[in-house]
């Protein structure tokens, strides 16, 4: 065999190592294209994250209103069915846009729509949680996650699984409240935020009321993270079924102008 020979069979193994080895690197990065066409076959699956509507759902300790529907044509005086409709931004599962706290600055309708879709990364702490309501994820969350499945990727979204769904939608069970009204659920630490912040992912997510632990008095990772220009996700569906990672998340908060927040629907596909 010429130098020839050996230089191509060279760069062919080099070709081929070149396109196996980014999914060799990033287990939690799935083919999207397959992801995407099973989605109508079945072979995707497809799970919705959000709790439907209705004035049932737990509020914020303190908000006298939060949701009203009202009837405004029937199909039998009118021919046809609407309502109107009256809610908090915050309220069941919704999304925090950077306004919402200091030094926040983008509302809901002013986040740029590539955020809205990434990896889901899911940090299992249901554990830790029922055994410490006050349970602060630390960063050491993050990084054992890492070790199992690389280096967290640019754009991702971040899910805080505490198995607090399974209290809702029972406000004394779900806000966890003490004698001074004080909430107790867990959360991330503002360790964990800061470096999830620095892995340029687009969100954090929680299956609780808030981002920040149930006792916590200044809001530490919503300042953080809505400050950095992040969103958070809050009072997410059960997320038990899902993989710590190699889904994918597609979040669609309704775009309301100049929302400090609002309604949104999450959806996670995987394989
Ligand atoms: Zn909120």
């Amino acid at each position: 065999m010429g130098v020839s020979g050996r230089l191509g069979r060279f760069v062919v193994a080099a070709v081929t190592l070149m396109m196996f080895l980014p999914m060799a690197l990033f287990p939690q990065q799935p083919e999207r294209d397959s992801l995407l066409s099973g989605i109508a076959s079945g072979k995707t699956r497809v799970v919705d994250l959000s709790y439907a509507i209705n004035d049932k759902l737990v509020p914020w300790p303190g908000d006298k209103r939060w949701f009203e529907a009202q009837v405004n044509a029937t199909v039998e005086k009118n021919g046809y069915f609407t309502r109107s409709f009256w809610m908090l931004e915050h309220y069941g599962t919704h999304l925090d846009a950077p306004i919402h706290f200091p030094p926040g600055k983008t509302t809901v309708d002013q986040i740029a729509a590539k955020h809205f879709f990434g990896p889901a990364v899911v940090l299992d702490v249901h554990e830790e949680g029922a055994q410490d309501a006050d349970y602060r994820a630390p960063a050491l969350r993050v990084e054992q996650w890492e070790r199992k499945h690389g280096r967290i990727l640019e754009g991702s979204i971040v899910l805080l699984r505490t198995g607090w769904a399974s209290r809702w939608p029972d406000a004394q069970k779900y806000r966890n409240q003490d004698a001074q009204g004080k909430m107790h659920f867990p959360g991330f630490s503002a360790e964990a935020a800061k470096l999830l912040i620095s892995r340029k992912v687009s969100g954090i997510g929680c299956d609780t009321m808030s981002a920040d632990y149930g006792a916590s008095e200044d809001f530490v990772v919503h300042h953080l993270v809505l400050g950095a220009g992040l969103y958070q996700l809050e009072n997410l569906a059960d997320l038990s079924g899902l993989p710590e990672a190699g889904a994918f998340l597609v979040v669609a908060p309704i775009k309301l102008e100049n929302g400090s927040g609002g309604a949104v629907r999450v959806f996670a596909i995987w394989q």
